[in-house]
This record gives C-alpha cells, sequence and structure tokens, in this order.
C-alpha cells in the first residue's frame, strides 16, 4: 500500500478524528497513489495515523480508519454499513409503519466520508461522492445485501454519475449494482409521516426525493391548519402535501422545473386533497416580488443550494436576503415564515444573520418560532461540523 506522510505538525486535525486530510498537509509520498486507491498516512516522525481513499482534489484523503488493524476489506463495509443500520433502527425507522424512506448512510456522520445511501422501501439508492467509494461500489452492494438479508431488500442502485468528481475522467453511468427481479419498477410509492410519495431514483433529484425536509414538513403540517400556503421550490411537493393534509384552507406550488411541476402535481393527486391546489411553473423570485400583498398566511422557501462552495458564499448570501426581503415585503401581520439553506458552506450563522437582514430590508419586526435543522438519519460527525448542512427558521411575521 503507498504511504504518505505528513508535513511536521500536521497531524493534528487528524489526532481529533477529521476525516479529511488537505493536499497541503502532504510531504510525500512513497509511491505514485491514484484516484481512489487505500493509503496509508504518516506522520513526520513516521507513526500511523489514517487511512483512506486517496483523491485529487484539495481533500488528498478521506479517511476511513484511525486504526492500524483495521484492514478496507469485505469485512469493514459490512461492520460500518451494519453501525449505520444500527443508529437507523435505534431511530425507529427501519421498520416503521409510517415511513419508509429514510437516509441510511450520511458520509462523514456514519464514518463512511464520500458515501451517501438512501433507503426506499425495499431499494437502496447509492451515490458515490469521491473515487475511492464509487470503485467499491460492487462490495458495497454486497455489503447492504449482508445487512439487509433476504426480503428487507430488492435492489440497489448506483446513482453516481452527478456526483463523483468529473475531473476524476470516469464515465460513470448510473444503473443496478443488483436486482432480485428486473422487472421490479424504478419508483416506488414511500411512506412519510403516513403520507404517500412517489420516488422515482432513476429519474429524480438526488436519490429521488428529500428526505432530510420529514421533521420540517411535519411542522409545516402543524401550522397549516387554517392558513393559505406558498410553497416554493416545491419539487415533488413534501411541503405542499402535508400543508393540504394539516389542514391548509388552500396551497400554491412554485417550482421553475415542468418535470418538478409534474412530480408535485402526481404527489398531490395521491394525497387527494378536499381543498384547491395549484401548481405554478415559475421562478420563485419572480412569483413571490410579484405575488399579491397578503395572499398567504404561511410561506416555504427552501432554494437549491445557492454556494455549491466558499468562492461564491458572498453571492449566496445576497440571494438569501433578497428572495426572504421579497417574502417577507408581501406576507400579512401574523403569517409564518419557513426558510432554509441547504449551502454546506454557509454557517448557521451566516444564514441568520441574512435573514434577519432581509426582515430589516423588508421592515418587519419577526420572531423566532423554531430553528431547524436536518433529522437524525443524517447525523453530524461532531470533528466534522460541515456535514450540518440544512439550517432553516420559522418565523412568526409581523
Ligand atoms: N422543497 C423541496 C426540495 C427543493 S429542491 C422538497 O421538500 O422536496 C430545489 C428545487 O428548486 C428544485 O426542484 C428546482 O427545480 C427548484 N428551483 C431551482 N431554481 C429555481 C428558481 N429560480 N425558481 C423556482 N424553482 C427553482
Amino acid at each position: 500500500m503507498v504511504r504518505l506522510t505528513l508535513r511536521r505538525g500536521k497531524e493534528e486535525s487528524l489526532l481529533r478524528r477529521h476525516p479529511w486530510i488537505f493536499s497541503g498537509a502532504i510531504f510525500g509520498t512513497d509511491g505514485e497513489p491514484e484516484e481512489g486507491d487505500v493509503v496509508d498516512v504518516y506522520t513526520a516522525e513516521g507513526a500511523f495515523i489514517a487511512r483512506g481513499h486517496c483523491g485529487i482534489g484539495s481533500i488528498a484523503v478521506r479517511v476511513l480508519t484511525f486504526d492500524e488493524a483495521q484492514p478496507i476489506d469485505a469485512s469493514f463495509w459490512i461492520d460500518r454499513i451494519r453501525e449505520a443500520y444500527g443508529v437507523r433502527k435505534a431511530l425507529g425507522l427501519t421498520d416503521s409503519a409510517e415511513t419508509t424512506c429514510y437516509r441510511l448512510v450520511h458520509g462523514e456522520g456514519d464514518s463512511l466520508p464520500g458515501l451517501v445511501i438512501d433507503i426506499y422501501g425495499t431499494t437502496a439508492v447509492m451515490q458515490a461522492h469521491s473515487v475511492g467509494m464509487y470503485l467499491v461500489r460492487d462490495e458495497i452492494a454486497e455489503a447492504l445485501r449482508t445487512v439487509y438479508g433476504p426480503g428487507k431488500l430488492t435492489a440497489v442502485y448506483d446513482k453516481s454519475a452527478g456526483t463523483i468528481p468529473p475531473k476524476s475522467g470516469i464515465e460513470a453511468v448510473d444503473g443496478y449494482l443488483w436486482r432480485a427481479d428486473p422487472a421490479d419498477p424504478a419508483e416506488e410509492i414511500v411512506l412519510e409521516g403516513g403520507n404517500r410519495f412517489r420516488a422515482n431514483w432513476e429519474d429524480g433529484q438526488k436519490t429521488g426525493f428529500f428526505i432530510d425536509q420529514r421533521e420540517n414538513r411535519a411542522l409545516v403540517a402543524k401550522y397549516s391548519r387554517g392558513r393559505r400556503v406558498l410553497n416554493t421550490f416545491c419539487y415533488t411537493g413534501g411541503f405542499s402535501v402535508y400543508a393540504l393534509l394539516g389542514g391548509a384552507t388552500a396551497v400554491d406550488s412554485v417550482d421553475s422545473s415542468e418535470k418538478a411541476i409534474r412530480l408535485c402535481a402526481e404527489n398531490i393527486a395521491l394525497a387527494d386533497p378536499a381543498v384547491p391546489h395549484r401548481e405554478i411553473a415559475a421562478d420563485a423570485l419572480d412569483y413571490v416580488r410579484n405575488m399579491p400583498q397578503d395572499a398567504y398566511d404561511l410561506v416555504i422557501l427552501d432554494p437549491p443550494a445557492f454556494a455549491k462552495h466558499h468562492k461564491v458564499l458572498g453571492n449566496a448570501l445576497q440571494g438569501y436576503k433578497r428572495l426572504n426581503a421579497a417574502a417577507l415585503a408581501k406576507m400579512p401581520k401574523g403569517s409564518i415564515l419557513f426558510t432554509f439553506s441547504c449551502s454546506q458552506a454557509v454557517s448557521r450563522e451566516q444564514f441568520r444573520t441574512a435573514v434577519f437582514s432581509a426582515a430589516a430590508i423588508a421592515g418587519r419586526r419577526v420572531r423566532i418560532l423554531h430553528q431547524l435543522t436536518q433529522p437524525a438519519d443524517h447525523p453530524v460527525n461532531i470533528y466534522h461540523p460541515e456535514g450540518e448542512y440544512l439550517k432553516g427558521l420559522a418565523l412568526y411575521v409581523e
């Protein structure tokens, strides 16, 4: 195995178990590791410190283990996935009658940096964010089958084409790594909090459905009774369905993607609401700026990540400010705003500041009802706080 040696003193973050090693921390190597290889990392003094997947970008190594005696073999993948499964079992997600989709592996949060696995009924959908994880996808599929056992898993779908680093040169093609029956459909009606949704992993964004808003949707349902609700950036209409079933008097869902609007309409049809719902294909900022004053008593703003990396942080914060100010300016007294950021590069504090400046710009007094985040099946590694990517606020608007 290739050995990488750190520059003197660069082991500090690893001693604290941060799972990444940046390229600037590397002093040298005794070979020429290829992207995705498993490498051993040593301190300048020659002590073993970590073993992980090698990358060619700014993250030189994603650490898999700090234990020198732990080989990265089939039983390693089984053990880590079994551990992740144990956590979801403790959360009541693995055999819930109400919720049949959950995140099984959340990268660094599950000590598997570069790997995401979501479960939809009996299908596992994996996304590799590193070449190392992509190269072992078959071993991961095998480990999933071992951990779940026959019956509880019927397919493993790899959806890494859009997530592995573009510079790697690998031409990944999405597809099944394993399937009990090739005639099974590429979608499943899943349950979330007792509500039915169509999840399509072959066609949808991310792994098919935004699982990370589960608990925030339940909160929206709670506040929707008797309110006219606007759900912007609605995608498959998760918030809209909860609002409708929570007793909203009417719900409008806005997304700029025609496909998202179609998926939203399908989910609304499954919910079969008794009150009016409209799907509107439009740019959300334009829509909010041009909507009539006081038209909605509850507004949801859940845009895509405005900042994919730190370089565009300033623009992203401006974007959040503009969007929130436009919405707040139009909301009636006594209304509620649910506003989110899923940008990893934007900190909780920066997001709050952007939203509070938006309130000042709109001349509105707001108070915080809830500070929102991702649910527990998206755990955060305490040594990798960046993993806490979803931030939200529920505000009472006066
Ligand atoms: N709230 C959703 C997830 C939102 S994902 C849920 O709970 O599932 C972000 C969505 O924003 C995508 O569906 C994308 O099509 C949409 N989008 C991106 N830019 C947009 C824009 N300018 N106006 C409206 N929608 C936009």
